[in-house]
């Protein structure tokens, strides 16, 4: 039915609409500062001063769009499902050990990452964000009340907090628990469990994920006969780990390296022989080659399995990342242990031998990670290879201790307040896994926080959640200008310099997009302290200036040129939401800097570090395994190679676009949102119904045969991915500031409400499953309607309004077209817009290609093996219109879904969105060795240009082209593709030949016979 058919809904009439009329005399009002006018984006009576809130170009509401039928609301439907099954209690409980709040007994925390751990806290304002987002879509009850409870009960956690400061004997610092060492294999070493202080020790994230095949060898003198104590054991719960066992209790106590995603029924077993010893050193090695694992004891292989299915990124994104631990709260491994290497290799037998020799034998020790236990003491294990990895010993539990008392007023966490101030002066905490001394990205979880309360607020009117979080940023304010006031070694207020050491520092600095929030607050509460604070973010040591003047440094040679913290490659996700905040402080300050900055950071990532499902961050070849990293400019062929694109990347590289519209209304900002919506996000959520975890993915690797994997409770991943299905309506339509406009920009089943105006618009459509679209107007009087004509739309797109033909001009790919008209209950515009298979081509290396079929990445399905690539020819299918859809990549019907399905070479394809875990290549290679028109062969290579790209396998810039790097012949001849006539081609070709020739490519005797070749094809190419 439609909108006109509801009750209670007459014919509409815009606002005013009598006096608008064709030639719209709407002045644009001054651009308020603050948000004093009504909603744009909220609930009605709350001011919405977030993305876009005073530019030309605003967003609606979430509540004002609904989606209807289609895969975006599929994706939605299954998030909502599992935000609607999450027992929101267990958010609370660590909030609640930090406000000395009993919690209820039997319930479990969240797990992943949000698991008593230093991130603990950023899942649930992730939660906080989807419970609104998913409650502002339909108004659905449920997702209110839990969140009405959640912001309840954070209140009172922030307020029993903040009530330490007037109990006796307050300032307490947590101290350092004193550790020892104790005589090791090779040195020191480090006792657990025996009088040293030390229990168990946590390793960072990146010394397991990513490792496919490896190494893990350590040194052990265990003091008791102890059963199942763990060497040690990583992943996220008892379903999901894999371990190493000194003694195990099958039958004489031989040592196992187990690893299972199904709990210990579905282990895959590596068991030894014999019981290690008690009261003396034994060297155990476990490797994995492809599907091959080997046991080492003492330096010989002693049990092998050849059928492992199962590497460490099976497990996911473990949580539970320990040393002398288990899982199953076996006893706590009672050993010393020593040299304790990870390498990403299976080491050869002499290589594992020689580790019995000495510290490192002639491997150079573990290049993954290496903790000797050197150290004097402390509750840091010093990593030893080259990448800083350090691990924190967690000591024996003692008695006593009491509730730490805060430094500053305001502060809610889920961690304590020491684990976010450590970050500043005097202590300066590096990254790392040690709960006394490290820090893990503290301010992103207090911006994930403060983010799930505003928009609680926005969205939901909570009145609660506007309190708590303002309380938050004073505390903020404090935390950010005082300091650790209460550290012995305080020395005064923070300085510029030590925030700018603080936000160049690995992870430790990731600070998320905490600085949108308080532009935000300022906004709300006309408190200009709080854009003071928002300001405190600037990363001004390297990259705010360097985005200012539009210096791509996002990867350097020397660090040590450009600050005293960074690394030479930055990581994708700690910087990217940075951008957005800056933005917000545009947005309130009107200081240009702040745009150009962002503007200027979004332009170095797209494109020239995206991937063709719009993803971003990788290796190069050879480097050190963190994907998480932005890869060189301009390297994509070079950087898919060992996987990549994060997520969360992908969730804050669209949000920053989304943001650059609002100010520049540029397309180009739309046409990357849109296939970053219609391929890496909605391909991030499988298509399940499973509501025991997010099904979500980390990366999305585009490796040739890679598939994903889905899960992710309680990594950041599975935060933004709660959010990602949740806001899908978000960007579809906007609205001129002056009501003098609707903008369409995406196409997407979905109702438009826009109330101010009396008018509704439903677009009906099966995007991207068909390419055209309806809008069905219910309202009356002028209004220009912009609708988006994307940059693929290279095959035409057509306007009819009531059936008639609408005079589009200028409908060129990648503009918007304007309708202005005087509009009328029932009137209807239909768009056409026919997809077209397009290929792009990797920036740096042009014969690696995607196939595109309007705005979906369409990857070959199925694994070449070996990590190699589908090679294809297609030149030889096209004809003179150089449709590939024609006979190269030809359609094949629809899957049940009803999702579109190509076949090439016998290979399927099928759009990147498709929720499962089939391998699939989203790159193949093209071959095209001769030049060929039709089936006519011209005898003549197919020769490249030199387009003076450098090497594509060297890491660094400043590489000299390799001379032949560039498009091949027949690449340029078809990029002008269509072509009118046989002699328009022919021309084409011999112009083409010319410049080959002029490049000394081709001689001219080559040229002729390829001139001759193409004029014989006439009829071979003929349409
Ligand atoms: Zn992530």
């Amino acid at each position: 039915m439609t909108a006109s058919e509801k009750p209670g809904v007459s014919r509409r009439t815009f606002v005013r609409a009598s006096t608008v009329g064709l030639a719209l005399a709407v002045t644009a009002k001054p651009v308020p500062a603050a948000a004093a006018e009504a909603s744009a984006a909220g609930v009605a009576g709350i001011p919405y001063v977030g993305a876009g809130s005073n530019t030309a170009v605003r967003p609606f509401a979430l509540g004002e769009v609904r989606l209807n039928a289609g895969l975006l609301q599929e994706k939605r439907d299954r998030m909502k499902a599992f935000l609607q099954a999450f027992d929101e209690r267990r958010f609370l409980m660590l909030f609640n050990d930090q406000a000395g709040r009993p919690n209820p007994p039997g319930l479990q925390l969240p797990g992943g990452w949000e698991n008593g751990g230093l991130l603990s806290g950023h899942w649930a304002g992730h939660y906080l964000s989807a419970l609104a987002q998913a409650y502002a879509d339909q108004g659905q009850q449920v997702f209110k009340d839990k969140l009405d409870w959640m912001v309840d009960e954070l209140a009172a956690c922030q307020a029993a907090i903040t009530a330490r400061m007037d109990a006796p004997g307050g300032g307490n610092e947590p101290e350092e628990p004193v550790i020892g060492r104790v005589e090791g294999r090779f040195g020191k070493g480090l006792r657990l469990n025996g009088g040293s202080g030390a229990e168990h020790l946590r390793l960072p994230q990146e010394a397991v994920s990513q490792l496919t095949d490896f190494t893990i060898a350590t040194w052990v003198n265990l003091a008791v006969a102890q059963t199942w104590s763990r060497i040690f054991d990583f992943g996220q719960n008892t379903t999901v780990n894999m371990f190493l066992t000194a003694r195990s209790g099958a039958a004489g106590n031989p040592p196992r390296f187990a690893i299972t995603i199904g709990g210990s029924g579905q282990e895959q077993q590596i068991t030894g022989t014999s019981a290690l010893p008690t009261g003396q050193w034994a060297h155990l090695a476990v490797t994995l080659s492809g599907t091959v694992g080997t046991l080492y004891v003492n330096g010989a292989a002693v049990a092998t399995n050849t059928g492992m299915t199962l590497d460490p990124t099976s497990l996911g994104v473990p949580g539970n990342i320990w040393i002398g631990r288990s899982q199953y709260g076996d006893p706590l491994l009672d050993a010393t242990i020593d040299e304790f290497h990870v390498f990403d290799r299976a080491l050869s037998a002499g290589e594992v031998q020689s580790l019995t020799t000495s510290a490192a034998g002639s491997t150079g020790g573990g290049n993954i990670a290496w903790y000797r236990f050197e150290e004097e003491g402390g509750s840091t294990a010093l990593d030893s290879s080259p990448n800083g990895r350090d691990a924190g010993i967690v000591p024996v539990t003692q008695g006593g201790g009491g509730l730490w008392v805060p430094t500053h007023p305001g502060y809610l966490g889920a961690i304590p307040e020491d684990a976010v101030i450590r970050l500043g002066p005097p202590r300066f905490a590096v990254y790392g896994s040690n709960l006394g001394t490290n820090v893990w990205a503290p301010w992103y979880t207090q911006h994930k926080i403060m983010r799930g309360l505003l928009d609680a607020y926005y969205l939901t009117g909570n009145e609660k959640a506007r309190e708590v979080v303002i309380k938050m940023a004073e505390w903020a304010h404090l935390a950010l200008t005082v300091g650790d006031k209460n550290h012995p070694q305080y020395q005064g207020p923070i300085t510029r310099s030590d925030l700018n050491l603080m936000w160049d520092t690995y992870i430790a600095g990731e600070y998320g997009g905490a600085n949108e929030v308080f532009p935000e607050i300022h906004a709300l509460t006309g408190d200009a302290k709080h854009l003071d604070t928002a300001r405190l973010f600037d990363n001004r040591e390297s990259l705010f200036g360097a985005c200012v003047e539009n210096r791509d440094i996002l990867v350097v040679t020397d660090p040590a040129d450009l600050g005293r913290r960074r690394p030479a490659r930055l990581h994708v996700n700690q910087h990217v939401p940075n951008f957005v905040g800056y933005l917000r402080i545009f947005e309130q300050s009107g200081d240009e800097d702040y745009f150009q900055a962002a503007k200027n950071f979004f332009g170095m990532v797209v494109p020239h570090r995206m991937f063709s499902h719009g993803g971003t961050g990788g290796n190069y070849p050879g480097s050190n395994n963190n994907i998480e990293m932005f890869q060189n400019r301009d390297n994509i062929a070079n950087a898919i190679a060992q996987g990549g694109a994060e997520t969360c990347s992908i969730y804050n590289v669209s949000k920053l676009a989304r943001n650059l519209f609002f100010h520049t209304q540029d397309p180009a900002y739309i046409d990357y949102y849109e296939r970053a919506v219609l391929n890496q996000i909605a391909g991030s959520r499988a298509d399940v119904a499973t509501t025991s975890n997010p099904q979500v993915t980390y990366f999305q690797p585009l490796t040739p045969g890679a598939n994903r994997s889905y899960g992710n409770t309680g990594t950041c991943c599975g935060g933004t991915g709660l959010e990602n299905h949740t806001k899908y309506q978000e960007t579809v339509y906007f609205r001129a500031a002056d009501g003098s406009a609707l903008w369409v920009n995406l196409f997407v089943p979905s109702t438009m409400t826009w109330a101010e105006k009396n008018l509704v618009v439903t677009q009906e459509t099966n995007f991207p499953r068909e390419a055209r679209t309806k809008l069905v107007i219910d309202g009356a009087g002028a209004l220009d309607i912009k609708l988006r004509v994307p940059a693929w739309a290279r095959n035409g797109f057509t306007v009819r309004i009531n059936g008639t033909m609408a005079p589009v001009r200028a409908a060129e790919p990648g503009t918007y077209v304007t309708l202005r008209r005087t509009w009328r209950p029932g009137d209807v515009i239909d768009v056409s817009m026919p997809f077209s298979i397009r290929i792009e081509r990797a920036i740096d290396r042009p014969d690696t290609q995607s196939v595109m079929w309007g705005p979906l990445l369409m990857p070959i399905v199925g694994n070449p093996g070996g990590g190699s690539y589908r090679e294809l020819s297609l030149y030889r299918y096209l004809k003179r219109d150089g449709d590939y859809a024609r006979a190269a990549i030809t359609p094949a019907g629809t899957s049940a879904a009803g999702d579109p399905i190509f076949t090439t070479h016998g290979f399927t394809l099928r759009p990147w969105y498709v929720g499962d875990t089939q391998a699939h290549s989203a790159y193949f290679r093209r071959v095209e060795p001769q030049i060929v028109f039709g089936s006519i062969d011209s005898g003549v290579p197919n020769v490249r240009r030199n387009d003076g790209l450098p090497d594509y396998d060297v890491p660094v810039s400043g590489i000299p082209s390799p001379g032949t790097d560039g498009l091949t012949f027949l690449d340029v001849v078809w990029d002008n593709a269509p072509f009118a006539t046989h002699g328009a081609f022919v021309a084409t070709v011999a112009r083409t030949a010319e410049q080959f020739v002029a490049a000394g490519r081709l001689t001219d005797e080559q040229k002729d016979a390829v001139v001759a070749a193409a004029a014989r094809a006439r009829s071979e190419l003929a349409p």
